[in-house]
């Protein structure tokens, strides 16, 4: 059962006390079952590819263990350049990943570096002429830094594929396969993922060795999550979120669209309508992207419109609200896009609090 942990003890692990403080002071007071299962795994060394639902702590799970180790090299005075590294898919998930590492390794002295597409290769250049320990970026860039000599791969002793899945779409496989081939013999890799596709599996088989396989999926049901799905003429549907707007208890929402254009209109609408609304999408200058990002996680706004770019792996604690404006292309989307809410699941299994649901139903509304 994924809600049953084993009451593990993030003591138990014997990590460093200055790693074990930033832990607690996180917040974190014990494991989650992911965390249970792969922390004491890749403390050993092994492969892991692991599965779990939106929302279990995955982060966690392998920077708690990839900075361990990178204590461990550091004390050991090995070459310590881009000892970690930490792939993930978007821009947005690469800063989220560094802000955990870098608040779980606060009383570490590590030098934590986010470097992605769509930023200033030159200024990813400058300050990698600092000795950086733990690099998160997207594989198009971290490659073109390893091909340059500029980030050196053969001292990286873990290499991290977040959203494992989506690292391994036709749009990054292949970066991913050449950055492999840079790493040294006695890397570890650490894959996670929410979905095991088949090329998740065929990866593993090829590149992975000896690796624990750990899957704490029962369902691609979003537990926790009320899902609600209304009827509506596309020239209803501004209306249609207007009463929702006015009859939803929304703390953050997210709305999702399907292209750039709609996002942008539908942001005018939702602001025309008297709501405040961010939007956010992939056209956007890279800067800008990030200040819309960290002040709507900071509060700023009540809306955000986006487009796919935002669905994976981002974790904002105050979205309560989903809404799927345009249908999503396939149900993977759906998890990933609905996953954005129910943050709070976590918190749930834990035995904390959860808020709840308000019920919302009128007449335009079925729930199921
Ligand atoms: P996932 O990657 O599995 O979707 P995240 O790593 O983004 O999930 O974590 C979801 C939320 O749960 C985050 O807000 C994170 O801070 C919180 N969290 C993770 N592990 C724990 C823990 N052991 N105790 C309490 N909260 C946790
Ligand atoms: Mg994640």
């Amino acid at each position: 059962d994924v809600t049953a942990t084993k009451g593990n003890e993030f003591e138990d692990y014997f990590l460093k006390r200055e790693l074990l403080m930033g832990i607690y002071e996180k917040g974190f007071e014990s494991p989650s079952p992911i965390q249970e299962e792969s922390i004491p795994i890749a403390l050993t060394g092994s492969d892991i590819l692991a599965r779990a639902k939106n929302g279990t702590g995955k982060t966690a799970a392998f920077c708690i263990p990839a900075l361990e180790k990178l204590i461990q090299i550091i004390m050991s005075f090995k070459m310590m350049a881009s000892s970690i590294v930490i792939l993930v898919p978007t821009r947005e998930l690469a800063l989220q990943t560094s802000q955990v590492c870098k608040e779980l390794g606060k009383h570490l002295k590590i030098e934590v570096m986010v470097t992605t597409g769509g930023t200033s290769l030159k200024d990813d250049i400058m300050r990698l002429y600092q000795p950086v320990h733990l690099l998160v970026g997207t594989p198009g860039r971290v490659l073109d830094l390893t091909r340059r000599g500029i980030c050196n791969l053969k001292d990286c002793s873990v290499l991290v594929m977040d959203e494992a899945d989506k690292l391994l779409s036709p749009e990054f496989q292949p970066s991913v396969e050449q950055l492999i081939s840079f790493l040294p013999p006695n890397r570890q890799i650490l894959m996670y993922s929410a979905t095991f596709p088949v090329t998740v599996k065929d990866f593993k088989d090829r590149y992975l060795r000896k690796p624990y396989v750990i899957n704490l999926m029962d369902e691609l049901t979003l537990k926790g999550i009320t899902q609600y799905y209304a009827f509506v003429e596309e020239r209803q549907k501004v209306h249609c979120l207007n009463t929702l707007f006015s009859k939803l208890q929304i703390n953050q929402s997210i709305i999702f669209c399907n292209s750039v254009n709609r996002v942008e209109l539908l942001a005018k609408k939702i602001t025309e309508l008297g709501y405040s609304c961010f939007y956010i999408h992939a056209r956007m200058l890279q800067d800008h992207r990030n200040r819309v990002f960290h002040d709507f996680r900071n509060g700023a706004c009540r809306n955000l419109v986006c487009t796919d770019l935002f669905t994976r792996g981002i974790d904002i604690q105050a979205v309560n609200v989903v809404i799927n404006f345009d249908f999503p292309k396939n149900s993977e989307t759906y998890l990933h896009r609905v996953g954005r809410s129910g943050r709070y699941r976590i918190e749930q299994e834990l035995g904390a609090e959860i808020k709840q649901i308000p019920s919302l139903i009128d007449q335009a509304i079925y729930c199921r």
